[in-house]
């Protein structure tokens, strides 16, 4: 029988975190605020007013670009894209249609030996927001239009459709969403809205475990208004099932955006799309075209900070410790950045980075102490203790040796087995304390001077 592989493509967008919308001066942070208390002529879309772009969102979306690995288009513009809905007061989007900044990138899922190639990542205005508001029955409800969201800067990236199981593609989202944080580009918040994803499904019928060309479907399934990766997660599942089941009884699965119905785990259909759609792209004529210098692109590099990915391969370099460590320290730089320079103050002579990292993520020490400085020289004294406690260790062990003779006898005679029994009776006499790699140390070599 043949196997059906799932062929998933990300659309995700990134609401960037600058000062200033996109192409107007009103405030882009715009979450919680009172409705349309940022707006401005441009961002109303009024007539007659002049849109001016953002450099500094330009600048962030080539930084986001470079991060995963895009070619950057020395030459880019603005198009406009048609369409009308309320949330849209121009009747278009400002948005780039043929030269994206950024195009042709490729990215490591993390703990994989997979890439995923990026098609693009370009840079639009966000839709003002729609409040439903219903009033004792839907007939009376009303939609209000809040225009604060209108023009921030949106980052829009897309993936090629290369990812063929779901947790490739939360592990891949979950690393986007740090990547975004490193570079200070966006909260990158999905409950806010800040982040948001769409997937297109399909599944292709393969006769050998890779895929050919000719195995790729000729149908795809949106999936939209997903707010989590859990829901993502969710929804890729329970499609990926849904089409298997048509695909096996020899139906065809109809080209669609689908939603996710998260109290029934079904996914179900919101528009059937017959064609894509025609939004009459044209180059916007009141924003110059934007050229690129070697230099520039170079000097944006140049303030790329280090990624979680180089983040993960130094600590381990660097320092040894485990991949369970590193992870907890790369997704939370602070904690991270506090590690390093314990490490840098100990000096690594008394303390060894392993047992730094340990009494920091295991004990949450750096919560309790402030400053590095303070917890290493808490760390420190604590050590001290525990070395005197070597002689406490050697004193239970002789005493425990001496009171245990028939087991110490069958020790010499070849049962290795009374060991973990010595260890026990030691461990009791220190009330538990006293570490037990140690313990089992020390404990052989008395054995064995014995
Ligand atoms: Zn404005």
């Amino acid at each position: 029988m043949s196997r059906f592989i799932p062929v998933i493509g990300l659309e995700v967008h990134i609401e960037l975190a600058t000062k200033s919308k996109m192409f107007c001066g009103c405030s882009a942070d715009h979450f919680a605020k009172e409705p349309n208390t940022q707006v401005c002529p441009v961002c109303l879309g009024l007539p007659g007013a002049l849109p001016y772009a953002n450099f500094s969102a330009i600048e962030q979306t080539v930084m986001f670009g470079l991060s995963m690995n895009c070619k950057i288009n020395r030459f880019s513009k603005f198009d406009r894209k048609h369409y009308f809905y309320p949330d849209l007061p121009k009747g278009y989007q400002i948005s780039q249609y043929d030269f994206p900044f950024c195009v042709k990138g490729k990215f490591q899922i993390p703990n994989s030996k997979n890439q995923i190639r990026i098609r693009r990542i370009h840079l639009e205005e966000d839709t003002a927001k729609l409040v439903h508001q219903f009033g004792d029955s839907k007939e009376k409800g009303i939609s209000l239009v809040d225009f604060n969201r209108s023009g921030v800067p949106l980052v829009e990236m897309v993936t090629e459709p290369e990812f063929s199981d779901v947790d490739s593609v939360i592990s891949f989202l979950q690393e986007i969403q740090l990547l975004v944080r490193y570079l200070g580009i966006s909260s990158a918040d999905m409950e806010k809205g800040s982040m948001r994803l769409e997937a297109n499904i399909s599944l292709a019928k393969a006769q050998k475990s890779k895929l050919q060309s000719e195995d790729l479907p000729n149908y795809k399934v949106e999936l939209k208004n997903i707010n989590s990766f859990r829901f993502l997660r969710k929804a890729l599942n329970a499609e990926i099932k849904r089409q298997k089941r048509i695909l096996r009884k020899g139906g065809k699965v109809t080209q669609e955006t689908r939603g996710y119905d998260e109290y029934k785990n079904i996914t179900f259909s919101q528009r059937i799309k017959e064609e894509a759609m025609d939004y009459r792209y044209f180059p916007e004529p009141d924003i110059p075209p934007i050229r690129f210098s070697k230099t520039q692109i170079e000097d944006i590099k140049s303030k790329i900070p280090e990624l979680p990915a180089a983040k993960r391969k130094r600590l381990e370099e660097k320092y040894g410790i485990s991949k369970e460590y590193i992870e907890i320290l790369v997704q939370d730089k602070r904690r991270c950045d506090y590690f390093e320079k314990s490490c840098e103050i100990s000096g690594n002579k008394e303390l060894s980075a392993k047992s730094i990292a340990g009494a920091l993520i295991n004990q949450n020490l750096d919560r309790k102490f402030e400053s590095p400085y303070e917890f290493i020289r808490y760390l420190k004294k604590i050590s001290k203790k525990y070395y005197s406690s070597l002689k406490e260790i050697e004193d239970a062990i002789q005493k425990v040796l001496s009171d245990n003779s028939k087991a110490v006898k069958d020790y010499h005679e070849g049962n290795s087995n009374v060991i973990g029994f010595l260890i026990g009776q030691v461990q009791k006499m220190l009330k538990g304390r006293g570490e037990p790699k140690l313990i089992r140390e020390s404990l052989i070599k008395a054995l064995q001077k014995d």
